[in-house]
C-alpha cells in the first residue's frame, strides 16, 4: 500500500463501493429470532458517514475515544466504521460487563462518547458521576432524546448527512482501542493505529484463504479483537460478504446456519469447538456442509482432539492460529497449502519473525523451550498501553517483543504452544505444559473440558495439579482417576502426570470462553481472586 489513505473505515466501505461492490451484500444480519437483513456495502457507507457527521456535529474530534458497549447488533459495525472515519479512537466494550468492568475501561481511557442501549445504559446511570469526561451516550433504541446528553441514534442519524470526506488518513493515526481479555490480571488498553489495516488484510486472504464469492461467519464477539480485525477489518477491506449472527451457541442453530446461509469459511474458537465436540456426532449427519470450505480456530490452544473430530465427524481440517489484542493481526499459524501437525500453531506468517528467547535475553534454537517473541515492527503492532507507557516499554528486549507465552520450535519451523509463561508448571526440574497434560486428558471418552495449573510443592518445587470435567453420564471413580494419570504418563511423561485431580462441575471461563486458570490456583490455594472483572459468571 503506497502513499494512500490508511483509514480503515474507507479501506470497509467507500472503497468497496469505488471498486464496484455497491450493490454487494457486505452483511447479512440475523438476529436472536433469526429475522435477516442484508446491508450491502453501499448502505454500510452511506450509515457510516452519517454516524462520522453526526460525531462533527456533537462536537466529538479526531483523536477522542469513544466506544460501543452493545450486543452484536447492526448499530455496532456502523459506530466502530463510522468513528474510524472520523479519525476517532474507537473501542468495543462487551455487553455482559458490569460496573466495576466500565469504570475500569471508559473511566480509565477518558471516553467522551457511548453507543449503547436503554437496557445497558441502567449500568452506565450508576456509575456515571464517576465517569466526568463522558459527555454523551447515545442510545440504539430510543426514538426521541432522553436529555440533553442522552441521545436518540436514530434521530441522530435521520438528522446527518450520507456524504463524508473521509480525511486521507496517516497510518500511524490511532484507531481500535482494546483492552485484553483479562485472562492474568487486569486488562490493559490496547491502543492500535489505521497501519494495522496492512496485516489484517493480508491474513484474511491468506489465512483464512477469503476470496470474493465466499460467505464467510466469524463467531467473536466484537468485544474482542478477533471480532474487530476478523468479524469487521479484514473481511471488509477485501470486500467480502459476512454473516454476523446475534443469537449464542446452540450446537443445532449452528450448524443449520452453515447450511442454508452456505457458508463457506468459518472462524471459532476452541472453547466453541470442545462443547461441539460433545454432542451426539449424529447431529452433523443432518445437514449438509459441503460449502464450508475451510475452518479457522483462535484464542486459545486447539487440541489435537479437537482436530481429529474435525476430520471424523465434518469432514474438514481446522487450522489453529494463534495472536493476541498486541498483535493486532494473526502472527502464526496454519494455512491452507501447509501441512497441519496436530497440536502446533504453525509457522509465523509472511515477514512476521517469531523466536523463542531465554529469560536472560538469548536465542534459543530448535526444540527448546522459552518465551515466545516477536521481532518488533510489524505493521499491526500495537502502539501503547493506554495511559500505560511504563507497561509497554516493558514488554520489549533486545528488539523483541515478548508476548508472555511460552513455546518451542520444531526442526520445520512450526511452533508449539507450552502455555502462558505464568501458568507453565516447573516441575522437578523440567517444564510442563498446562495444555499438553489438558489435551492429553481430554483424549479419554471421559473427559469433556480440562484445566490443569501448577501448584507449589516443597519437594517438585510445583506440582501438577488437574480440574477435570466428564461428560454427562460419567461418574469419577478411583479408577478413573489411576487411567487418567497412566494415560498422561503414557502420552507424555511421567513428570506431567497430575499429582492431584479434582472433579469440577464446570471450568471457570472469561466472557472470551478462555480457561481461567488464575482463578482454578486461587481456588485451590484457597486465596482471594483479584480482578475477575472478565470472568463468566454462571447462572
Ligand atoms: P490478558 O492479556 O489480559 O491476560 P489475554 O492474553 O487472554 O488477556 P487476548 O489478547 O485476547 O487476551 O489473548 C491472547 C492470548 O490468548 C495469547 O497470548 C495466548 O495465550 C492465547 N492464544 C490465542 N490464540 C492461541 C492459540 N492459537 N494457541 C494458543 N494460545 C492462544
Ligand atoms: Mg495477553
Amino acid at each position: 500500500m503506497s502513499m494512500e489513505n490508511f483509514n480503515i473505515g474507507y479501506h470497509c466501505t467507500g472503497k468497496q463501493c469505488e471498486l464496484g461492490r455497491g450493490g454487494k451484500v457486505a452483511m447479512r444480519w440475523i438476529g436472536t429470532d433469526f429475522e435477516r437483513r442484508d446491508y450491502t456495502f453501499d448502505d454500510l457507507n452511506r450509515t457510516t458517514n452519517q454516524f462520522a457527521n453526526a460525531l462533527a456535529g456533537l462536537g466529538v474530534r479526531r483523536g477522542e475515544v469513544l466506544f460501543t458497549f452493545l450486543p452484536k447488533s447492526p448499530e455496532q459495525f456502523v459506530a466502530f466504521l463510522g468513528s474510524l472515519k472520523a479519525e476517532c479512537i474507537t473501542g468495543t466494550l462487551f455487553s455482559n460487563f458490569g460496573e466495576d468492568a466500565l469504570i475500569d475501561r471508559i473511566g480509565a481511557s477518558e471516553a467522551c462518547l457511548l453507543v449503547t442501549r436503554k437496557s445497558l445504559y441502567r449500568k452506565i446511570e450508576k456509575v456515571r458521576d464517576r465517569l466526568p469526561a463522558l459527555r454523551m451516550v447515545i442510545l440504539t433504541d430510543i426514538q426521541e432524546d432522553l436529555s440533553t446528553d442522552v441521545l436518540s441514534w436514530s434521530r441522530l442519524m435521520a438528522g446527518a448527512s450520507p456524504d463524508f470526506a473521509v480525511p486521507v488518513t496517516d497510518p500511524e493515526t490511532p484507531s481500535v482501542l482494546h483492552y485484553t481479555s483479562g485472562s492474568t490480571g487486569k486488562p490493559k488498553g490496547v491502543l492500535h493505529r489505521h497501519r494495522s489495516l496492512v496485516k489484517q488484510t493480508q491474513t484474511a486472504r491468506d489465512i483464512l484463504g477469503l476470496r470474493d464469492d465466499d460467505i464467510y461467519w466469524c463467531t467473536a464477539d466484537q468485544g474482542w479483537v478477533t471480532g474487530t480485525s476478523y468479524g469487521i477489518i479484514g473481511p471488509w477491506s477485501l470486500g467480502i460478504t459476512q454473516v454476523h449472527f446475534g443469537g449464542g451457541y446452540d450446537a443445532r442453530n449452528w450448524m443449520e446456519l452453515i447450511e442454508r446461509e452456505k457458508v463457506s469459511v468459518w472462524y471459532t474458537a476452541p472453547t466453541a469447538l470442545r462443547m461441539l465436540l460433545r454432542e451426539e456426532a449424529s447431529l452433523y449427519g443432518e445437514f449438509n456442509l459441503k460449502e464450508l470450505r475451510h475452518i479457522c480456530s483462535v484464542g486459545e490452544p486447539l487440541n489435537p482432539e479437537v482436530i481429529t473430530w474435525g476430520r471424523e465427524v465434518l469432514g474438514k481440517d481446522i487450522f489453529d492460529t494463534w495472536f493476541q489484542t498486541e498483535t493486532g493481526a494473526i502472527m502464526i499459524s496454519n494455512r491452507p497449502g501447509l501441512a497441519i501437525r496436530p497440536g502446533s500453531m504453525g509457522i509465523p506468517y509472511g515477514d512476521v519473525k517469531a523466536g523463542v528467547i531465554a529469560d536472560d535475553g538469548t536465542e534459543l534454537g530448535v526444540g527448546a523451550q522459552g518465551n515466545l517473541c516477536l521481532r518488533s515492527g510489524w505493521e499491526s503492532m500495537f502502539i501503547t498501553y493506554l495511559k500505560n507507557e511504563s507497561a509497554y516499554q516493558s514488554k520489549f528486549r533486545n528488539g523483541w517483543y515478548m508476548t508472555g507465552d511460552m513455546a518451542w520450535r520444531d526442526e520445520d519451523g512450526y511452533y508449539w504452544f507450552l502455555g502462558r509463561s505464568d501458568d507453565v508448571i516447573n516441575t522437578s526440574g523440567h517444564l510442563v505444559s498446562p495444555f499438553e497434560v489438558e489435551s492429553a486428558l481430554l483424549e479419554l471418552p471421559e473427559v469433556a473440558e480440562s484445566g490443569v495449573i501448577a501448584a507449589p510443592d516443597e519437594l517438585l518445587f510445583e506440582k501438577v495439579v488437574a480440574f477435570v470435567q466428564l461428560h454427562a453420564g460419567f461418574e469419577y471413580t478411583p479408577e478413573l482417576e489411576l487411567k487418567m494419570r497412566i494415560h498422561v504418563a503414557n502420552r507424555l511423561s511421567s513428570v506431567a502426570t497430575p499429582q492431584e485431580i479434582f472433579q469440577v462441575e464446570a471450568l471457570p471461563k472469561n466472557k472470551s470462553g478462555k480457561i481461567m486458570r488464575r482463578v482454578l490456583k486461587a481456588r485451590y490455594l484457597g486465596e482471594e481472586m483479584g480482578d475477575i472483572s472478565t470472568l463468566e459468571e454462571r447462572q
